[in-house]
């Protein structure tokens, strides 16, 4: 993820990561990353690894990256558990997320410099987090009157005390759905990415106007985060399917409606972070 990161910093767009939920989620996001020629981060919850276990989703992925003409990194989202880095590491993902935002600054440090000692020498990248992206992803729940913002600061200090390959400070988005208009503290981007010159990841996607993120990019965004965009589209693909066809009980059928109804959204993302044909 660290290469594919480095160049769309310089070039100025970024690289879409999409929560898949299984297989079929999968092939949408690869499919569609190879029909407009994007580089592309296929990104697992925490919560999906321990559904279906590490080896399943390593089985679908080296499926696509034996075979595909586009690069596809394996991240691992929102990650507390050492252990279940330390498994998906072994397993075979080139890229976690230690996510100890929650603990005081210099737990989340310590924490962080001990994945990042474990992961990069064996090529694996990280990312890590800084202050509370508000909201609900997965078990990870933050209220609203618990999140706060990356202080730039110890910001600056977190990335200069460790070797982040990709940072995701709190700059004002929320997991999933929006309720009303998101308040992004663009300066607070700008210095953190500027003085940091680290990567950083945009979380929080879904729902935020065009607008918002090519300002967000232009500023040091290289990569941004779908997840509930890929929720939605995977249950109204069904369920409108279902409404249409409520005699048929045809699963291959069902599975195909999810598929097509992902696909659309995952391009539409991925030519507005301005990464297609960047493969
Ligand atoms: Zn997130």
């Amino acid at each position: 993820m660290k290469a594919m990161l480095d160049k769309a910093a310089k070039e100025g767009y970024a690289v879409g990561a999409f929560n898949i939920l299984d297989y079929n989620s999968t092939k949408a996001v690869v499919l569609a990353a190879e029909q407009v020629k994007a580089p592309v981060i296929i990104q697992t919850s925490a919560k999906t690894v321990i559904f279906w276990g590490a080896s399943a989703i390593i089985s679908w992925i080296k499926q696509f990256t034996d075979s595909s003409s586009v690069p596809i990194a394996l991240h691992l989202d929102h990650c507390k558990d050492l252990n279940l880095i330390t498994e998906c590491i072994d397993s075979g993902w080139t890229s976690v997320m230690i996510d100890a935002s929650s603990k005081p600054f210099e737990e989340n440090l310590a924490l962080t410099r001990q994945v990042v000692e474990m992961a990069q020498p064996r090529n694996v990248t990280v990312e890590a987090e800084l202050g509370a992206i508000v909201g609900v992803e997965d078990d990870i729940h933050v209220k609203q009157q618990d999140a706060h913002l990356a202080d730039p600061q110890q910001a600056i200090k977190f990335c200069e005390e460790i070797k982040l390959d990709c940072f995701a400070p709190a700059i004002g988005t929320a997991h999933g759905v929006y309720k009303g208009e998101p308040k992004i503290a663009y300066d607070l981007l700008e210095e953190i990415a500027t003085k940091t010159g680290v990567p950083i990841a945009l979380h929080g996607g879904t729902g935020l106007a065009d607008e918002v993120f090519k300002k967000c990019i232009s500023l040091g965004c290289a990569k941004v985060n779908i997840s509930t965009q890929l929720k939605y589209a995977f249950i109204d693909g069904f369920v409108d399917y279902y409404n249409a066809n409520n005699t048929q009980y045809n699963p291959l059928k069902v599975i195909e409606a999810q598929f097509n109804r992902l696909t659309p959204g995952i391009i539409e993302k991925i030519e507005l972070f301005g990464s297609s044909g960047k493969a």
